[in-house]
């Protein structure tokens, strides 16, 4: 195609996704004031539009793709399943992949989890987590833990935006607004220790939010079914990373309680942290995992909720005794899905994925100290391939910009006339490569990062 053609069917495709396109997480009428990048194709590290346009994808098309874009052998998987059959239901029936890929799934996870029950978003598998966990202590058959319905979630935590996962999240921006739909739970300090909730001074302090969360518990573990939390990392809220041995106290905390804990790995899980599940970094082992996210190398939607035999035997019984989970997705156990997620899985052992994020992330933790010198980050947050970069208005003070100044938006704007996709939280400037990036592409991902931060907020 000329350039000429491709800038008029460039033109023509943005004006009807303006016309007939709502956006997630989007205000429109900004959206409809700016030039739309319209994605073609994919290759490797970099995602193509429409007019031919390289750019380096800098947040892994939000937080999934695993092993790059148009992989031989991932888009093989799919091809050959869908010449087999791409759905069959899970409601009567089984099919071959999601046996498959539920065995794999319990081999490679952390010990106990023995169970895959299917979805897919990971939203879902954090509804089906909730759920399951409430009906467990219901029909356990031990009277005093009947009251035991409640939720224990974290300040600034994020699991999904259907009204079960808000119900548990702590992003006022995102939740508040849905506050008279949501069912009532318990709300934990977020490790947070650049803006301690409890305004200690980082580094100088005793986990003082850990005997907050304990306090809670300690009160209230009558109520309490499950504690959900994001493992190391709080990824929506800005990647708050949680100090190390943070996770496995809450760990020994919900066993000292008897309260079930509910790993939600739907942005950690798959090797972002540099291990396959971020449970496994402190030897912590959840009751219930979700997945979702990095599950099929970022190839299509499929998601799910891991749980142990305990669990599982509780809804054990006669049909009439009405103990079944009386829930499921349409496309639960889709073999699309399923099969493209055990390709994944079988490359990430194939190509010794894990080994080269450590690397790359070695690489980047080294790159992220020049940016502490410039005038407007304010905290570097970094758990393997997952970076937060806050910018802040002054340094000292920590004052956040304004709001009106949009400022991680025309951050990543700048970034991408430099040719890199990224996408902030707010001031925050996130950064989550694809886990298969080479060295130079990583680099070319930082400098570009580092130039834009600099032109846009010392400009
Ligand atoms: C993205 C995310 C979810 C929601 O997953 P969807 O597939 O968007 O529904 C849940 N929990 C965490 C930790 C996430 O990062």
């Amino acid at each position: 195609m000329t350039s000429k053609r491709t800038d008029d069917y460039h033109r023509l495709l943005a004006s009807w996704d303006k016309i007939f396109v709502w956006h997630p997480f989007t205000q429109m009428k900004v959206w409809n004031e700016e030039e739309p990048i319209i994605i073609e194709r994919g290759e490797g590290s970099y995602l193509v539009d429409v007019k031919g346009n390289r750019y380096l994808d800098g947040v892994s098309s939000l937080w999934v793709t695993v092993h790059g874009h148009h992989h031989p052998d991932l888009t093989e998987a799919i091809t050959s399943q869908a010449d087999k059959i791409a759905h069959s239901t899970l409601l009567g029936l089984a099919n071959v992949p999601s046996i498959k890929l539920a065995k794999r799934l319990v081999e490679i996870s952390p010990e106990g989890l023995n169970k895959v029950f299917y979805s897919d978003s990971g939203a879902s598998a954090v509804e089906i987590a909730l759920k399951m966990a409430f009906q467990y202590w219901q029909q356990q058959g031990i009277p005093e833990h009947q009251s035991k319905r409640k939720f224990l979630s974290l300040g600034e935590s994020y699991h999904g935006d259907t009204i079960g996962a808000v119900s548990v999240g702590g992003i006022d921006l995102f939740h508040e607004k849905f506050s008279p739909l949501l069912f009532e739970g318990f709300k934990a300090p977020s490790p947070y220790c650049y803006r301690c909730p409890l305004g200690k001074k980082q580094g100088a302090c005793n986990t003082d939010c850990l005997n907050a969360l304990e306090a809670i518990m300690a009160e209230h573990y009558r109520e309490i079914a499950a504690v959900i939390i994001e493992p190391l990392v709080q990824g929506a809220a800005g990647m708050i990373t949680a100090p190390p041995g943070y996770l496995r106290r809450v760990g020994e905390l919900c066993a000292q309680y008897n309260i079930l804990l509910i790993a939600d790995e739907v942005a950690v899980g798959f090797g972002r942290t540099g291990i396959l599940f971020a449970c496994e970094q402190e030897d912590v082992r959840p009751d219930i995992m979700c997945i979702a996210k990095g599950l099929t190398g970022g190839y299509l939607p499929l998601a799910a909720t891991l749980t142990t035999n305990a669990i599982y035997e509780v809804f054990l019984g006669r049909y009439e005794e009405l103990k079944t989970f009386f829930h499921g997705h349409t496309y639960t156990g889709n073999p699309l899905g399923c099969a493209v997620a055990l390709a994944n899985i079988e490359v990430i052992e194939r190509d010794n994925l894990l080994q080269h994020v450590q690397l790359l992330a070695k690489l980047m933790s080294e790159q992220l100290e020049e940016f502490k010198a410039l005038r407007h980050v304010g905290d570097i947050r970094q758990r393997g391939l997952m970076v937060g970069i806050e910018l802040v208005k002054d340094k000292a003070s920590k004052a956040s910009y304004p709001l009106e100044e949009n400022i991680g938006h025309r951050v990543i704007l700048e970034a991408r006339e430099r040719g890199v996709i990224i996408r902030p939280l707010g001031p925050v400037i996130v950064l989550m490569p694809i886990l298969s990036m080479s060295e130079a592409e990583l680099r070319e991902v930082l400098n570009v990062t580092y130039e834009a931060i600099k032109a846009i907020t010392e400009g």
